[in-house]
């Protein structure tokens, strides 16, 4: 019988820790405040803004909301971003993505400070965890490597199978598994026999884009499979990149969508939005971040 891994629980759990630690920074005078911009009124977007500022009630953070229309320019919006870099009261800057298509998003995420990113998406902190130091790191693949381990499923030594190479799930995931000491291995779209590289991981990590893409074809027997695509099939109903139907009965543990990797994502940003103090107080230090563990 496989096992599910169960992605709201342990968010939960994690949000319950964090909510302690915000109470006692609280108790020591320190208010811990996100700021979120959002740009345009895009109905996914909006669920997910929705869902953090929930999170940052439950937690106890301050939750401040910049709600720009879509047709605001680039230039302000690199103002209101400048303007909370500044703002000692604000600890994190999200800029909820995608932007409408006149802004230059590469060049929003490289405005926000580096000390205030709590996506992980600045360049400062890809680079700081390519090479193992202090900086944010995204929220999906530290989210991953939670359910991992609070799921006793050791990761030293395996081979970890990632499919999908973008900025903010499968390159950090591989930098992130290969500091857990598994082997890495990365497939994207020009890989080639990809079901004979995919069968070869103990855990496989799939964030292809594509609803129900992986079958059991690309499973080794017993493998952990971790599944970060979210998407509507015919009947409306959520499903990821992975057909767990076919799976299931090949794999040894796999999270489900819903419920798996997505309630990760926000758990890990409250995280980040903590660690913010711990990284502003010692700016420049080569210390690793500590997970919730
Ligand atoms: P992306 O589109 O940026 O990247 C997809 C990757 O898959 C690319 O690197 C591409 O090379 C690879 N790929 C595409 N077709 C392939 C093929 N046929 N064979 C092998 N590789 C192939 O996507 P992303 O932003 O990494 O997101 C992936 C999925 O995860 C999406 O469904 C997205 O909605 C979901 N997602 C979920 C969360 C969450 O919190 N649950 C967070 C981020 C993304």
């Amino acid at each position: 019988m496989a096992f599910i891994i169960d992605g709201k629980k342990i968010s939960q759990d994690i949000k319950e820790e964090l909510k302690e630690k915000v109470t006692a920074y609280k108790a020591g005078g320190v208010q811990i405040t996100l700021a979120v911009i959002q740009v345009g009124k895009d109905p996914a977007s909006c669920v997910y803004v929705g869902n953090k500022k929930k999170a940052c009630e439950f937690i106890g953070i301050r939750s401040l909301a910049y709600e720009l229309t879509e047709e605001a320019t680039e230039e302000e919006l690199l103002r209101l971003v400048k303007e909370l870099n500044r703002r000692e009261d604000v600890n994190g800057i999200l800029v909820q993505l995608p932007l409408p298509k006149h802004i230059n998003e590469n060049l929003v995420i490289r405005t926000i400070s580096p000390d205030k990113d709590v996506d992980g998406f600045h360049p400062q902190s890809v680079g700081a965890l390519s090479i193992g130091q202090k900086g944010f790191v995204s929220c999906t693949p530290s989210g991953i490597i939670q359910l991992l381990k609070r799921s006793g499923i050791e990761i030293e030594g395996k081979e970890c199978v990632i499919i999908g190479r973008s900025n903010i799930v499968g390159k950090p995931m591989a930098l992130l598994l290969l500091r857990e000491n598994g082997t890495v291995t990365i497939c994207h779209s020009r890989t080639r026999n990809l079901k004979e590289v995919a069968k070869r991981g103990d855990i496989l990590i799939v964030a292809i884009g594509k609803p129900k893409f992986i079958n059991r074809d690309y499973i080794k027997e017993g493998a952990v499979v971790i599944d970060v695509g979210i998407h509507r099939d015919e009947n409306n109903k959520l499903c990821g990149d992975v057909d767990f139907n076919d799976v299931i009965d090949k794999v040894s543990a796999i999270t489900p969508v819903p419920g798996g990797v997505g309630p990760m994502t926000i758990a890990m940003l409250m995280y980040n939005c903590i660690d913010s103090i711990r990284l502003r107080q010692n700016p420049g230090s080569t210390e690793e971040l500590e997970y919730p563990i």
